[in-house]
């Protein structure tokens, strides 16, 4: 009989020691007891939910071996360095190792020396009785546990060797561990693998830290401006763009390094070769962004991936639920956007249609269309999806931060139903609007339509209204898209009743195109704000602190210290080695190696602000007392643009300095447009070229001090 309160504490001391840590996340503690205890276990989590601790900590403290079959190999590798990192004995065999390597590890293994051996599945079948026969084995961990079934979306024939495992060894404890939750697949992996009185645990999949927007109905221009803004406004961050198709991914990447982003794309059809040089660079922090298919991110474990977005509507929503999965992991604050535009769901019915399994995929479908246009909590829709029922709205996705306005719509459900049956359903949205719209378009013309009653009696609402409109109306079951016949809108029963029983429908009010737009603006430029904090500055300076790290020791900036625990230090600001030790994230090793210099680094950068602060301090003194600029610049020994740009600096940090002293209107305006047009909005000369050298340098630092202070860049 094991002891339980033993077992807690220890597991509670190397989660500090081992991971730095001070708390386990909910059901970690509980599977690592019932692990303990020699039961077998099934844990559904999300990713990012923090499976992996559930048998890690448990290795740490049984006598043998725990072995954990993982289907992808470039994760084993990463997965090992970053124990490897925190001071745990790790190593991996598949077939990237050489021969003697893995005479030496096995070696290692029987030895006593490591805790924990990542195999891959083709492994396990090939070395079945090397491994089992000649190993301590104590525990084995199946990762990705739905691979093992033909339900779950990713079956792979090489897990359902794994069956043999508990028919040879019955007493084995398993641990199978997965982030796909659907009933079939979940019963399938207990029966597969013979999991024996086992308990199931469900965590939830809520991921609060990220942040759900569905962008509908973005024209292409726009939409590729809002990300280039977007992705300006977070210089330094991580994001994946997946994208539809291999060619969208290449061209949207080509588009935004012309604007100057450092972006790569990845998809099936480049070499494998070129596939791990893209990863890599990713992981590395060297390209911070990605356009991507879907085949992106399986095998990839960064936790800082700080948005996604996705360039079209995905083709179902667990693919949808994943791939937005892979932002966050560290628990972070993370966006992420969907576009969705009609035109999506006429080419995602081909793809589906083409499929092989076409009613199962249409279905799929038609639920991601229904998340993406409703206008209900949309964290709520999504946990529906995986059976998990929210009780209040998220406040973290659009629909909570802008609630929809209802008003009574059924004149305008009305004209458009009339539009539809009086071109005997045969009409698609466009054309519908058109001729609601009263267009002369040579289609309407030719066609008769521009008779009809229904003709130039919505005028009144602009085209992109309409299509919005129309959608709703689609949503509420008014209007269906017969995909099969062009696309024509269709009249349902329930519009029946509308246009001859007097059913009344209530519309979601229509936010004005500009003011959508400005409001996306907003909600991605508070966090810019944020990184003008002093905490943000000791972030980014720890952050250049890290690559440096990473490069020396050949790992993963990520693996040195994670986003979250980089914030906390930076935040916390540590003094000594105890506060230190006290962050989250910070392992016995860990401070070991890195501790002392994390410190300096620390203390060095409070010196270079103290000096900075005494600096403009000095000038602005100067400024009070009356001095004009080159009066103080010849005072202090500096040029007249550092002057200036001191000023600027103050301006922004609210000091009351009046620019106008310095520029005028039109700078303002000239500047503002430049900006606008070079997407430049730090660095003065391209704004100095673009405007050939009309405007001095000085005049566009304090207009662009001005334009910011004001919000207006
Ligand atoms: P999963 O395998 O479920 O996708 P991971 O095991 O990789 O997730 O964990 C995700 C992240 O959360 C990792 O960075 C991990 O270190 C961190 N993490 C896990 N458990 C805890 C915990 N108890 N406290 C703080 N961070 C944790
Ligand atoms: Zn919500």
């Amino acid at each position: 009989m094991v002891d339980i309160e033993c077992i807690v504490s220890e597991s509670h001391r190397l989660l500090k020691e081992y991971f730095g840590y001070d708390a386990f996340r909910p059901l970690q503690e509980e599977i690592v007891r019932h692990v303990m205890q020699g039961n077998d276990s099934l844990v559904l989590m999300p990713t990012g939910g923090g499976k992996s601790l559930c048998f890690q900590i448990p290795s740490l403290m049984l006598p043998g071996v725990t072995v954990v079959v993982s289907p992808l190999i470039s994760l084993m590798k990463d997965q090992v360095d970053g124990l490897n990192a925190n001071g745990i004995a790790a190593a991996f065999l598949n077939s990237t190792l050489s021969e003697e390597e893995e005479v030496y590890i096995m070696q290692q293994c029987r030895m006593g020396k490591i805790s924990l051996l990542y195999v891959s599945p083709e492994r396990i079948t090939r070395s079945f009785e090397k491994i089992f026969g000649m190993l301590n084995v104590s525990l084995l961990a199946v990762d990705e546990a739905h691979c093992i079934s033909s339900w779950g979306h990713d079956f792979r024939p090489e897990y359902q060797q794994l069956k043999w495992i508990k028919h040879t060894f019955p007493k084995l404890p398993i641990i199978a561990l997965t982030a796909t939750a659907d009933k079939t697949t979940r019963s399938d992996i207990v029966t597969q693998l013979g999991l024996h009185n086992e308990r199931t645990f469900l965590a939830s999949f809520n991921r609060p830290n990220l942040s759900l927007e569905v962008r509908v109905g973005v024209g292409a221009k726009d939409k590729d401006r809002e990300i280039i803004d977007y992705i300006r406004s977070r210089p330094n961050d991580s994001g994946i763009i997946y994208c539809m198709s291999r060619k969208s991914c290449e061209k949207l990447s080509s588009k935004l390094n012309a604007k100057g982003l450092q972006t790569n794309y990845y998809h099936a059809g480049l070499s494998a070769k070129q596939r791990e040089n893209v990863q890599d660079d990713f992981i590395n922090d060297r390209t911070p962004v990605i356009c991507a298919t879907v085949a992106f991110g399986m095998g990839i474990d960064k936790s800082n991936v700080r948005w996604v977005i996705h360039y079209n509507l995905p083709k179902n929503v667990e693919g949808y639920y994943q791939e937005i999965g892979r932002a966050g992991r560290d628990g972070l604050a993370s966006d992420t956007f969907l576009y969705f535009n009609l035109g999506d769901i006429i080419t995602l019915r081909k793809f589906a249609e083409e499929s092989g399994q076409m009613a199962l995929n249409l279905e799929k479908l038609t639920q991601m269309q229904a998340f993406a246009e409703s206008d209900i909590c949309r964290r709520k829709i999504l946990l529906s999806y995986f059976g998990e029922y929210l009780e209040k709205d998220c406040g973290n996705c659009d629909v909570c931060k802008n609630p929809p306005k209802k008003f009574d719509g059924t004149i305008i459900a009305q004209k458009a139903l009339s539009a539809v049956m009086r071109t005997k359903q045969s009409a698609s949205s466009q054309l519908v609007v058109d001729i609601l719209r009263g267009s002369e378009k040579r289609e309407v013309l030719e066609m008769g339509y521009h008779r009809l009653k229904t003709y130039g009696k919505g005028r009144d609402v602009s085209e992109d209204d309409w299509k919005q409109y129309l959608r709703q109306m689609m949503h509420f079951g008014l209007l269906e898209v017969a995909y099969d016949r062009n696309n024509a809108l269709i009249a349902t029963e329930l519009a029946r009743k509308v246009l001859f029983e007097d059913q009344k429908v209530s519309l979601v009010k229509l936010v004005a195109a500009e003011i959508r737009k400005q409001r996306f603006k907003v909600t991605y430029t508070k966090e810019q704000a944020q990184k003008s904090q002093p905490w943000n500055q000791l972030f980014e300076h720890l952050r250049k602190w890290r690559v440096e790290m990473a490069r020396a020791k050949g790992i993963p900036p990520y693996l040195v210290f994670n986003d979250a625990t980089l914030r906390e230090i930076a935040v916390s600001r540590p003094e000594s080695t105890l506060d230190l030790l006290s962050i989250s994230g910070v392992g016995k090793v860990k401070f070991d190696a890195y501790g002392e210099e994390i410190l300096e680094e620390i203390s060095r950068f409070k010196q270079s602000q103290k000096k900075a602060s005494s600096t403009y301090q000095l000038t602005f003194d100067l400024y009070q007392k009356g001095y004009d600029v080159n009066m103080i610049a010849q005072m202090r020994g500096m040029n007249v643009m550092t002057v200036y740009s001191h000023l600027a600096f103050l301006f922004q940090q609210g000091y009351p300095i009046d620019p106008f002293r310095y520029i005028d209107k039109k700078d303002v305006q000239d500047v503002l447009s430049a900006v606008q047009n070079t997407g430049e909005k730090l660095q003065t000369k391209p704004l100095y070229d673009f405007l050939r050298g009309e405007v001095d340098y000085y005049r566009i630092r304090l207009s662009l001090a001005y334009l910011s202070k004001e919000g207006k860049i």
